[in-house]
Protein backbone atom coordinates (compact mmCIF):
# COMPACT_ATOMS: atom_id res chain seq x y z
CA UNK A 1 0.00 0.00 0.00
CA UNK A 2 1.11 3.31 -0.34
CA UNK A 3 -0.61 6.72 -0.98
CA UNK A 4 -3.35 5.44 -3.29
CA UNK A 5 -2.86 9.14 -4.96
CA UNK A 6 0.28 8.90 -7.34
CA UNK A 7 -0.54 10.80 -10.46
CA UNK A 8 1.63 11.38 -13.22
CA UNK A 9 5.14 9.97 -11.89
CA UNK A 10 7.26 9.57 -14.20
CA UNK A 11 8.96 6.31 -14.88
CA UNK A 12 12.26 7.13 -13.43
CA UNK A 13 10.66 8.41 -10.51
CA UNK A 14 8.51 5.38 -10.27
CA UNK A 15 11.93 3.70 -10.51
CA UNK A 16 13.54 6.01 -8.04
CA UNK A 17 10.54 5.06 -5.72
CA UNK A 18 10.14 1.10 -5.89
CA UNK A 19 14.55 1.51 -5.43
CA UNK A 20 14.18 3.66 -2.26
CA UNK A 21 11.45 1.29 -0.87
CA UNK A 22 13.26 -1.92 -1.63
CA UNK A 23 16.74 -0.31 0.34
CA UNK A 24 14.14 0.48 3.44
CA UNK A 25 12.02 -2.80 3.48
CA UNK A 26 15.73 -4.46 2.89
CA UNK A 27 18.48 -2.42 4.84
CA UNK A 28 16.44 -0.26 7.42
CA UNK A 29 12.77 -2.25 8.75
CA UNK A 30 15.11 -5.20 10.09
CA UNK A 31 17.06 -3.15 12.08
CA UNK A 32 15.56 0.43 13.17
CA UNK A 33 13.14 -0.99 15.98
CA UNK A 34 16.68 -2.14 17.61
CA UNK A 35 18.43 1.25 16.58
CA UNK A 36 15.65 3.49 18.25
CA UNK A 37 15.57 1.39 21.33
CA UNK A 38 19.40 1.67 21.52
CA UNK A 39 19.39 5.43 19.94
CA UNK A 40 21.89 4.41 17.22
CA UNK A 41 22.30 6.73 14.48
CA UNK A 42 22.96 4.53 11.61
CA UNK A 43 25.30 6.78 9.62
CA UNK A 44 27.02 3.87 8.38
CA UNK A 45 23.82 2.97 6.29
CA UNK A 46 23.09 6.86 5.79
CA UNK A 47 26.71 6.29 3.78
CA UNK A 48 25.49 3.46 1.80
CA UNK A 49 22.37 5.96 0.82
CA UNK A 50 25.00 8.02 0.09
CA UNK A 51 26.43 5.35 -2.61
CA UNK A 52 22.78 4.90 -4.02
CA UNK A 53 22.53 8.68 -5.13
CA UNK A 54 20.16 8.99 -1.86
CA UNK A 55 22.12 11.55 0.35
CA UNK A 56 23.16 13.49 -3.03
CA UNK A 57 19.83 13.98 -4.83
CA UNK A 58 19.47 16.93 -5.44
CA UNK A 59 23.16 18.08 -6.43
CA UNK A 60 23.81 18.38 -10.01
CA UNK A 61 25.22 15.42 -11.65
CA UNK A 62 28.06 17.95 -12.68
CA UNK A 63 29.15 18.14 -8.69
CA UNK A 64 28.30 14.44 -8.51
CA UNK A 65 25.05 13.94 -7.42
CA UNK A 66 22.16 12.75 -8.94
CA UNK A 67 20.60 15.64 -10.24
CA UNK A 68 17.41 14.94 -9.37
CA UNK A 69 14.46 17.35 -8.78
CA UNK A 70 12.05 18.33 -5.42
CA UNK A 71 9.33 16.10 -6.28
CA UNK A 72 12.02 12.92 -6.48
CA UNK A 73 13.60 13.89 -3.34
CA UNK A 74 10.20 13.78 -1.85
CA UNK A 75 9.42 10.35 -3.07
CA UNK A 76 12.69 8.81 -0.89
CA UNK A 77 11.63 10.80 2.06
CA UNK A 78 8.31 9.51 2.37
CA UNK A 79 9.76 5.84 1.51
CA UNK A 80 12.50 6.03 4.10
CA UNK A 81 9.91 7.69 6.79
CA UNK A 82 7.46 5.18 5.98
CA UNK A 83 9.47 2.47 7.67
CA UNK A 84 11.96 5.42 10.13
CA UNK A 85 11.31 9.06 10.24
CA UNK A 86 14.59 9.30 12.04
CA UNK A 87 16.76 7.99 9.46
CA UNK A 88 14.35 9.66 6.93
CA UNK A 89 15.48 13.31 8.36
CA UNK A 90 19.34 12.14 8.40
CA UNK A 91 18.51 12.16 4.60
CA UNK A 92 16.18 15.12 4.38
CA UNK A 93 18.84 17.39 5.62
CA UNK A 94 22.10 16.59 3.95
CA UNK A 95 19.91 17.27 0.72
CA UNK A 96 17.45 20.00 1.88
CA UNK A 97 19.27 21.89 4.42
CA UNK A 98 22.93 21.44 3.53
CA UNK A 99 23.36 21.31 0.12
CA UNK A 100 21.01 23.09 -1.26
CA UNK A 101 22.11 26.62 0.02
CA UNK A 102 25.02 25.75 -1.34
CA UNK A 103 23.67 24.32 -4.79
CA UNK A 104 21.50 27.66 -4.45
CA UNK A 105 24.02 30.36 -3.13
CA UNK A 106 27.80 28.70 -3.42
CA UNK A 107 30.03 29.97 -5.76
CA UNK A 108 31.57 27.78 -8.11
CA UNK A 109 34.61 27.13 -5.62
CA UNK A 110 32.52 26.63 -2.87
CA UNK A 111 30.35 24.11 -4.61
CA UNK A 112 33.26 22.18 -5.93
CA UNK A 113 35.20 21.96 -2.98
CA UNK A 114 32.13 20.94 -1.33
CA UNK A 115 29.36 19.04 -3.10
CA UNK A 116 30.65 15.99 -4.42
CA UNK A 117 31.76 14.92 -0.78
CA UNK A 118 28.42 15.46 0.30
CA UNK A 119 26.82 13.53 -2.78
CA UNK A 120 28.74 10.21 -1.58
CA UNK A 121 28.35 10.86 2.30
CA UNK A 122 31.72 10.96 2.63
CA UNK A 123 30.68 13.99 4.61
CA UNK A 124 27.89 15.38 5.60
CA UNK A 125 26.48 18.85 6.19
CA UNK A 126 23.89 20.19 9.16
CA UNK A 127 22.36 24.01 9.16
CA UNK A 128 22.83 25.65 12.23
CA UNK A 129 19.86 28.53 12.73
CA UNK A 130 18.26 27.48 15.69
CA UNK A 131 19.46 29.33 19.17
CA UNK A 132 18.64 28.38 23.05
CA UNK A 133 16.76 32.17 22.55
CA UNK A 134 15.57 31.92 18.52
CA UNK A 135 13.66 29.65 17.10
CA UNK A 136 10.52 30.87 15.23
CA UNK A 137 12.06 34.10 15.61
CA UNK A 138 14.91 33.00 13.91
CA UNK A 139 15.80 36.40 12.62
CA UNK A 140 16.48 37.32 16.69
CA UNK A 141 19.49 35.23 16.39
CA UNK A 142 22.40 36.26 19.16
CA UNK A 143 25.53 34.08 17.36
CA UNK A 144 27.50 37.29 15.99
CA UNK A 145 30.59 36.66 13.44
CA UNK A 146 32.83 39.66 13.87
CA UNK A 147 35.51 40.69 10.89
CA UNK A 148 38.94 40.48 11.74
CA UNK A 149 41.52 41.16 8.58
CA UNK A 150 40.36 38.84 5.86
CA UNK A 151 38.44 36.49 8.48
CA UNK A 152 35.62 36.34 10.71
CA UNK A 153 35.47 35.43 14.18
CA UNK A 154 32.38 33.62 15.37
CA UNK A 155 31.27 33.55 18.89
CA UNK A 156 28.21 32.15 20.33
CA UNK A 157 25.62 29.10 20.62
CA UNK A 158 23.28 27.08 18.37
CA UNK A 159 20.49 24.08 19.37
CA UNK A 160 19.14 21.30 17.85
CA UNK A 161 21.00 20.64 15.13
CA UNK A 162 20.06 17.83 13.00
CA UNK A 163 23.36 15.54 11.65
CA UNK A 164 25.19 17.71 14.04
CA UNK A 165 26.72 14.93 15.97
CA UNK A 166 28.31 13.38 12.61
CA UNK A 167 28.57 16.04 10.07
CA UNK A 168 31.80 17.93 8.76
CA UNK A 169 30.72 20.82 7.99
CA UNK A 170 27.90 23.76 8.83
CA UNK A 171 25.38 26.01 7.10
CA UNK A 172 26.15 28.71 9.95
CA UNK A 173 23.73 31.81 10.27
CA UNK A 174 25.23 33.91 12.21
CA UNK A 175 25.16 38.05 13.24
CA UNK A 176 27.57 40.55 11.36
CA UNK A 177 25.52 43.63 11.10
CA UNK A 178 22.86 45.89 13.10
CA UNK A 179 19.62 43.84 14.67
CA UNK A 180 16.86 41.77 12.65
CA UNK A 181 17.23 39.53 9.54
CA UNK A 182 19.64 41.87 7.58
CA UNK A 183 22.17 41.84 10.31
CA UNK A 184 22.68 38.02 9.38
CA UNK A 185 25.18 36.59 7.18
CA UNK A 186 25.27 32.89 6.61
CA UNK A 187 28.99 30.83 6.31
CA UNK A 188 30.19 27.42 4.87
CA UNK A 189 31.77 26.39 8.37
CA UNK A 190 34.26 23.19 9.06
CA UNK A 191 34.63 21.62 12.56
CA UNK A 192 37.50 23.36 13.89
CA UNK A 193 39.27 25.63 16.86
CA UNK A 194 36.66 27.04 18.95
CA UNK A 195 33.82 24.70 17.15
CA UNK A 196 32.62 22.13 20.09
CA UNK A 197 30.33 19.81 18.69
CA UNK A 198 28.08 19.71 22.26
CA UNK A 199 25.78 16.63 23.35
CA UNK A 200 23.22 15.01 22.10
CA UNK A 201 19.57 16.58 23.17
CA UNK A 202 18.32 13.65 24.63
CA UNK A 203 14.45 13.36 22.48
CA UNK A 204 10.68 12.13 22.84
CA UNK A 205 11.27 10.91 18.85
CA UNK A 206 13.80 10.37 16.42
CA UNK A 207 16.01 8.27 18.42
CA UNK A 208 17.96 6.79 15.02
CA UNK A 209 18.71 11.43 14.52
CA UNK A 210 21.30 13.18 15.89
CA UNK A 211 20.36 16.44 17.39
CA UNK A 212 23.05 18.07 18.93
CA UNK A 213 23.95 21.77 20.30
CA UNK A 214 27.22 23.78 18.89
CA UNK A 215 29.00 26.38 20.72
CA UNK A 216 31.29 28.73 18.99
CA UNK A 217 34.13 30.85 21.11
CA UNK A 218 36.62 32.92 18.89
CA UNK A 219 35.94 30.05 16.18
CA UNK A 220 37.46 31.26 12.67
CA UNK A 221 36.35 31.09 9.44
CA UNK A 222 38.00 32.78 5.89
CA UNK A 223 35.89 35.47 4.38
CA UNK A 224 35.50 33.07 1.58
CA UNK A 225 33.50 30.77 3.44
CA UNK A 226 30.40 33.41 3.48
CA UNK A 227 27.80 32.25 1.87
CA UNK A 228 26.46 34.92 -1.28
CA UNK A 229 26.83 38.33 0.17
CA UNK A 230 27.09 39.82 3.85
CA UNK A 231 23.19 40.21 5.03
CA UNK A 232 21.97 37.88 3.22
CA UNK A 233 21.69 35.12 5.48
CA UNK A 234 18.17 35.06 6.44
CA UNK A 235 17.21 35.17 3.01
CA UNK A 236 19.32 32.43 2.39
CA UNK A 237 17.68 30.39 5.80
CA UNK A 238 13.84 31.06 4.67
CA UNK A 239 14.63 30.17 1.26
CA UNK A 240 16.21 27.23 2.16
CA UNK A 241 13.25 26.38 4.85
CA UNK A 242 10.61 27.29 2.07
CA UNK A 243 12.09 24.44 0.13
CA UNK A 244 12.91 21.76 3.20
CA UNK A 245 9.47 22.42 4.54
CA UNK A 246 8.27 20.71 1.28
CA UNK A 247 10.08 17.59 2.30
CA UNK A 248 9.38 17.15 6.09
CA UNK A 249 5.81 17.37 4.96
CA UNK A 250 7.00 14.26 2.36
CA UNK A 251 8.15 12.90 5.70
CA UNK A 252 4.90 12.75 7.45
CA UNK A 253 3.16 11.53 4.51
CA UNK A 254 5.80 8.70 4.92
CA UNK A 255 5.10 8.31 8.86
CA UNK A 256 1.46 8.33 8.70
CA UNK A 257 1.51 5.56 5.88
CA UNK A 258 3.53 3.43 8.00
CA UNK A 259 0.93 3.84 10.96
CA UNK A 260 -1.59 3.30 8.67
CA UNK A 261 -0.26 0.15 6.99
CA UNK A 262 0.08 -0.86 10.78
CA UNK A 263 -3.07 -0.43 11.62
CA UNK A 264 -4.45 -1.92 8.96
CA UNK A 265 -2.65 -5.14 8.87
CA UNK A 266 -3.28 -5.76 12.75
CA UNK A 267 -7.00 -4.84 12.37
CA UNK A 268 -7.19 -7.97 9.67
CA UNK A 269 -4.84 -10.13 12.40
CA UNK A 270 -6.38 -9.35 15.29
CA UNK A 271 -10.03 -10.85 16.55
CA UNK A 272 -12.67 -9.85 19.03
CA UNK A 273 -15.92 -10.81 19.45
CA UNK A 274 -16.00 -13.84 17.25
CA UNK A 275 -13.74 -12.00 14.14
CA UNK A 276 -11.43 -9.77 12.85
CA UNK A 277 -12.02 -5.97 14.11
CA UNK A 278 -11.36 -4.97 11.00
CA UNK A 279 -14.96 -5.83 10.21
CA UNK A 280 -16.50 -3.43 13.08
CA UNK A 281 -17.45 -0.47 11.84
CA UNK A 282 -15.37 1.73 15.11
CA UNK A 283 -12.07 0.20 13.62
CA UNK A 284 -12.74 0.56 9.98
CA UNK A 285 -13.93 4.44 9.81
CA UNK A 286 -10.42 5.79 11.67
CA UNK A 287 -8.41 4.00 9.28
CA UNK A 288 -11.19 5.17 6.26
CA UNK A 289 -10.90 8.99 7.41
CA UNK A 290 -7.13 8.68 7.84
CA UNK A 291 -6.61 7.06 4.15
CA UNK A 292 -8.79 9.89 2.64
CA UNK A 293 -6.77 12.69 4.61
CA UNK A 294 -3.42 10.97 4.25
CA UNK A 295 -4.29 11.49 0.37
CA UNK A 296 -4.90 14.35 0.45
CA UNK A 297 -1.67 15.08 2.29
CA UNK A 298 0.32 13.49 -0.30
CA UNK A 299 -1.47 15.65 -3.53
CA UNK A 300 -0.66 18.88 -1.64
CA UNK A 301 2.84 17.51 -1.18
CA UNK A 302 3.42 17.08 -4.61
CA UNK A 303 1.52 19.71 -5.57
CA UNK A 304 4.56 21.89 -3.78
CA UNK A 305 7.42 19.79 -5.01
CA UNK A 306 6.02 20.51 -8.73
CA UNK A 307 6.06 23.90 -7.63
CA UNK A 308 9.75 24.00 -6.78
CA UNK A 309 10.49 21.93 -9.38
CA UNK A 310 9.08 24.35 -11.65
CA UNK A 311 10.65 27.28 -10.25
CA UNK A 312 7.22 28.71 -9.45
CA UNK A 313 6.81 30.75 -5.93
CA UNK A 314 5.84 27.72 -3.34
CA UNK A 315 6.31 29.34 0.33
CA UNK A 316 2.52 29.14 0.81
CA UNK A 317 1.68 25.72 -1.11
CA UNK A 318 4.83 24.16 1.14
CA UNK A 319 3.37 25.48 4.34
CA UNK A 320 -0.01 24.73 3.26
CA UNK A 321 1.31 20.89 2.80
CA UNK A 322 3.47 20.98 5.73
CA UNK A 323 0.61 22.04 8.02
CA UNK A 324 -1.99 19.42 6.23
CA UNK A 325 0.55 16.19 6.29
CA UNK A 326 1.41 17.03 9.83
CA UNK A 327 -1.66 17.14 11.61
CA UNK A 328 -2.60 13.84 9.58
CA UNK A 329 0.55 12.09 10.52
CA UNK A 330 -0.29 12.97 14.58
CA UNK A 331 -3.41 11.74 13.49
CA UNK A 332 -3.01 8.55 12.07
CA UNK A 333 -0.06 7.71 14.37
CA UNK A 334 -2.67 8.07 16.95
CA UNK A 335 -5.19 5.87 15.12
CA UNK A 336 -2.41 3.44 14.76
CA UNK A 337 -1.79 3.14 18.96
CA UNK A 338 -5.89 2.89 19.32
CA UNK A 339 -6.09 0.13 16.62
CA UNK A 340 -3.46 -2.12 18.11
CA UNK A 341 -5.28 -1.27 21.63
CA UNK A 342 -2.46 -2.48 24.42
CA UNK A 343 -0.23 -3.32 21.76
CA UNK A 344 -0.15 -0.07 20.86
CA UNK A 345 1.06 1.50 24.18
CA UNK A 346 3.93 -1.41 24.26
CA UNK A 347 7.35 -0.62 23.17
CA UNK A 348 7.37 -3.69 21.23
CA UNK A 349 5.23 -2.91 18.37
CA UNK A 350 6.08 0.33 16.05
CA UNK A 351 2.98 2.33 17.09
CA UNK A 352 4.34 4.43 19.71
CA UNK A 353 7.57 4.61 17.84
CA UNK A 354 5.33 6.61 15.33
CA UNK A 355 3.08 8.11 17.89
CA UNK A 356 6.47 9.77 18.89
CA UNK A 357 8.11 10.68 15.82
CA UNK A 358 4.79 12.17 14.08
CA UNK A 359 5.04 15.09 17.06
CA UNK A 360 8.53 16.71 15.40
CA UNK A 361 6.84 17.35 12.06
CA UNK A 362 4.30 19.89 13.58
CA UNK A 363 7.54 21.44 15.44
CA UNK A 364 10.78 21.50 12.58
CA UNK A 365 11.39 23.62 10.21
CA UNK A 366 8.69 25.69 11.41
CA UNK A 367 5.95 25.18 13.84
CA UNK A 368 2.10 24.14 12.72
CA UNK A 369 1.48 28.00 13.73
CA UNK A 370 4.59 29.60 11.71
CA UNK A 371 3.15 27.88 9.00
CA UNK A 372 -0.28 29.29 9.46
CA UNK A 373 1.43 32.56 9.42
CA UNK A 374 3.05 31.88 6.36
CA UNK A 375 -0.44 30.72 4.68
CA UNK A 376 -2.67 33.74 6.24
CA UNK A 377 -0.05 36.12 5.08
CA UNK A 378 -0.17 34.94 1.60
CA UNK A 379 -3.93 34.60 1.91
CA UNK A 380 -4.43 38.46 3.16
CA UNK A 381 -1.22 40.09 2.01
CA UNK A 382 -0.32 43.39 3.98
CA UNK A 383 -3.42 43.70 6.00
CA UNK A 384 -2.27 40.44 8.06
CA UNK A 385 0.85 42.29 9.36
CA UNK A 386 -1.02 45.09 10.90
C1 LIG B 1 14.44 17.21 16.64
C2 LIG B 1 14.68 18.61 16.17
C3 LIG B 1 15.52 18.84 15.09
C4 LIG B 1 15.78 20.14 14.66
N1 LIG B 1 16.70 20.35 13.66
C5 LIG B 1 17.09 21.62 13.38
C6 LIG B 1 18.20 21.86 12.48
O1 LIG B 1 18.77 20.93 11.87
N2 LIG B 1 18.62 23.14 12.32
C7 LIG B 1 18.04 24.19 12.95
O2 LIG B 1 18.48 25.32 12.76
N3 LIG B 1 16.97 24.01 13.79
C8 LIG B 1 16.51 22.75 14.04
N4 LIG B 1 15.46 22.53 14.90
C9 LIG B 1 14.82 23.67 15.54
C10 LIG B 1 13.36 23.87 15.14
O3 LIG B 1 13.27 24.34 13.83
C11 LIG B 1 12.72 24.81 16.18
O4 LIG B 1 12.58 24.07 17.38
C12 LIG B 1 11.39 25.35 15.74
O5 LIG B 1 11.55 26.24 14.67
C13 LIG B 1 10.64 26.08 16.88
O6 LIG B 1 11.48 26.96 17.54
P1 LIG B 1 11.55 26.92 19.16
O7 LIG B 1 11.79 25.52 19.55
O8 LIG B 1 12.52 27.94 19.61
O9 LIG B 1 10.11 27.31 19.65
P2 LIG B 1 9.57 28.81 19.88
O10 LIG B 1 9.87 29.64 18.70
O11 LIG B 1 10.04 29.28 21.20
O12 LIG B 1 8.02 28.54 19.93
C14 LIG B 1 7.33 28.12 21.11
C15 LIG B 1 5.84 28.10 20.80
O13 LIG B 1 5.40 29.42 20.46
C16 LIG B 1 4.76 29.40 19.19
N5 LIG B 1 5.01 30.65 18.46
C17 LIG B 1 6.21 31.27 18.30
N6 LIG B 1 6.06 32.38 17.53
C18 LIG B 1 4.74 32.43 17.18
C19 LIG B 1 3.95 33.33 16.43
N7 LIG B 1 4.49 34.40 15.84
N8 LIG B 1 2.63 33.08 16.30
C20 LIG B 1 2.06 32.02 16.89
N9 LIG B 1 2.77 31.11 17.63
C21 LIG B 1 4.08 31.32 17.78
C22 LIG B 1 5.38 28.21 18.46
O14 LIG B 1 4.57 27.77 17.42
C23 LIG B 1 5.51 27.21 19.59
O15 LIG B 1 4.27 26.57 19.81
C24 LIG B 1 15.15 21.23 15.30
C25 LIG B 1 14.27 20.99 16.37
C26 LIG B 1 14.04 19.71 16.82
C27 LIG B 1 13.13 19.50 18.01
Amino acid sequence: MSPSAQPDLDPTQREIQSLVRDFARGEIAPHCDAWNRDHHVPVEVLRAMGELGMLGAIIPEEYGGAGLDYTSLALIIEEIAAVDAGTSVGVAAQNSLGASPIVRHGTEEQKRAHLPALATGERFVAYALTEPDAGSDAASLRTSATADGDDWVVSGAKQWITNGGFADLFILFARTGGPGARGVSAFLAPRGEGFTVGREIPKMGLHTSSTVELAFQDYRVPGSAMLAAEGEGMKIAFSTLDSGRVIIAAQACGIARGALETAVAYAQERTAFGGPIARLQGVQFPLAEIAARLDAAWLLTLHAARLRDAGAPHTAAGARAKLVASQVAVDAANVCVQTLGGYGYSAEFPAERYYRDAKITQIYEGTSEIQRLVIARDLLGDAARG
